[in-house]
């Protein structure tokens, strides 16, 4: 049995509803179906989701016919029989809660496409469980899974929402539809979770940057979480975990072009030719520099500082120490309302002799499970961007055995991400 999921784009309009329609009927084993809402047609197009958002803010009515029209074009086209006249009208009195309104788009695009189909509509609401802290309670929700799907030959769910302990509903972050898929995939123990979208795979590197880039047939859970976290966009990095745990293999597959191989996601390292599969990276950034003198030998100074960080809710992504300094890497929006608050707040805790963030910092990682034990990747790492002319500010190897990060200002970015991916990718192929 494959369970799947399809992603905005491949639901855009009543074409790629048919297109996603026909991929489903082309097997059989394709029994239960995640789906996202109606995404972009073209570039200057928005999303449903983006629409409803807009409309929970604004209250007019006026920002809600979008949405309707939108649904009303695919239904008239796909010829199917379905009212939702109703669901409009609850959905624009009930602008309470700003996730309910955001869930609209997955509620409508599973109703229409289970018509279309003729197979049964199971919403996530009565099965998708969040805590009151809003965390996924992977456990509850995958016993309702299976308990709800195991009665069924087949079913349409939509995908990004469920519902907290009182009843709310609650979504997951956007693009959190990959997540529902995988749970879906999870609790029916299913051989495959296909994942369709709108491009052929996991590629080496962002397009966007390296025109060079390609698709990379197989990758590991651990190394895609990495290049996911690192930047990489194709998968919601909270999508691995689920699968990973029921060693279940996830397929990307591109709907418009079913034929393509797309990227295997499995457990099991596949030795490349290549110790790198990927190179990822983000801008945005900023770094926390730490000074004091004698620093290594106080009990408790990061920890301390850390503490301070805790308070204001900055997470840190990155930590780089040495005798007498340490810098912390955080994205620079962590900081937006607390920067003022959380320098005092560590001057006071820890005293340091120099604090300064600086921010425009982007981080760039290279990945492969097999740099782990070869000598010399960093070697060629560094003489990449040292061949450039690129400062590198910061060095985070050993976190991950399968990762290099290296931090560099912004503007060096796009051309140390290109003269990293040279260096290792045309030599590989060389
Ligand atoms: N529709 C939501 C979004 O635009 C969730 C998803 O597509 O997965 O983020």
């Amino acid at each position: 049995m494959i369970a799947c999921k399809f992603g905005g784009s491949s639901l855009a309009d009543a074409q790629n509803i048919r297109r996603a329609a026909d991929i489903i009927r082309a097997n059989p084993e394709r029994r239960f179906v995640v789906v996202s809402a109606p995404g972009k047609r073209n570039a200057g197009d928005t999303k449903i989701t983006d629409h409803l958002i807009r409309f929970y803010h604004t209250g007019d009515v006026k920002d809600f016919q979008p949405i309707e029209d939108r649904f009303a074009e695919i239904i008239s086209e796909l010829g199917v029989e379905i009212d939702l006249s109703q669901d409009y009208a609850e959905m624009k009195h009930q602008r309470h809660n700003v996730d309910y309104m955001a869930s609209c788009g997955e509620y409508l695009s599973a109703r229409i496409m289970a018509a279309y189909l003729g197979w049964p509509f199971v919403d996530t609401e009565f099965c998708v469980f969040f805590d009151e802290q809003g965390r996924l309670d992977r456990r509850k929700t995958e016993r309702t899974l299976r308990d709800k799907l195991s009665q069924l030959e087949h079913a349409v769910l939509p995908g990004y929402y469920g519902a907290m302990p009182d009843g709310q509903v609650h979504t997951f972050s956007r693009g959190g539809s990959d997540i529902s898929g995988a749970l879906v995939a999870a609790a029916m123990h299913a051989e495959v979770y296909e994942n369709w979208t709108d491009v052929n795979g996991i590629l080496t590197a962002d397009p966007r940057i390296v025109s060079q880039a390609v698709t990379i047939p197989t990758i590991t859970y651990e190394e895609l979480q990495e290049m996911t976290y690192q930047g990489a966009t194709v998968l919601h990095e909270d999508a691995v975990r689920p699968a990973w745990d029921a060693g279940i293999p996830i397929h990307i597959c591109n709907t418009f072009c079913p034929e393509a191989e797309g990227t295997w996601i499995r457990a099991e390292n596949v030795t490349h030719d290549n110790p790198v599969t990927g190179v990822a990276g983000r801008k945005g950034f900023s770094v926390i520099s730490i000074e004091k003198e004698k620093m290594n030998a106080m009990v408790g100074y990061v920890r301390k500082t850390l503490s301070c960080l805790e308070r204001y809710s900055v997470a840190f992504e990155h930590m780089a120490t040495g005798l007498s300094a340490f810098s912390l890497v955080v994205p620079t929006a962590a900081l937006e309302s607390c920067r003022d608050a959380l320098t005092q707040d560590i001057r006071k805790a820890v005293d340091p002799d120099r604090l300064e963030i600086t921010d425009g910092f982007a981080m760039i990682a290279v990945v492969g499970f097999g740099m782990m034990n070869r000598p010399g990747i960093s070697g060629k790492l560094f003489s990449a961007v040292g061949d450039i002319g690129t400062n590198v500010r910061i060095i985070d190897q050993g976190g991950s055995p399968m990762s290099i990060v290296i931090g560099v200002e912004e503007a060096c970015f796009e051309d140390s991400t290109r003269a990293i991916y040279k260096k290792f990718f045309d030599c590989a192929s060389a």
